[in-house]
């Protein structure tokens, strides 16, 4: 069994996003949390690995417009403030986890 598989993928409001885990493991992020973090190549320095795009600038407010798998490693979301070039791999995800940091 691979932990990092997510069962289910439950957008329970347009402001949250909700995994459940093969392991049973629940994971919550709002879509400012999920903003946040992403680690596109515009939002995140590819050669230094530093973050380009500043978290504390997203609002509270933020909703995720759009979420799509990618393959079946990870999801796309498109987020209400346009921006949509964000592939979030589940182990990624799973790492990230707001509850476990
Ligand atoms: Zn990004």
């Amino acid at each position: 069994m691979n932990p990092f598989q997510p069962l289910v993928i439950r957008r329970s409001d347009p402001a949250k996003l909700e995994i459940e885990w093969a392991d049973g493991h629940r994971t919550s992020y709002t879509a400012a949390q999920l903003r946040g973090v992403c680690p596109c190549a515009g939002c995140v320095n590819e050669v230094t690995g530093k973050r380009m795009h500043d978290p504390s600038s997203v609002s509270p407010d933020l909703t995720q417009a759009d979420v799509r798998m990618v393959g079946n490693y990870a999801i796309a979301l498109r987020f209400s403030d346009g921006h949509d070039t964000g592939i979030f791999p589940y182990r990624f995800l799973r790492d990230h986890d707001p509850q476990l940091a």
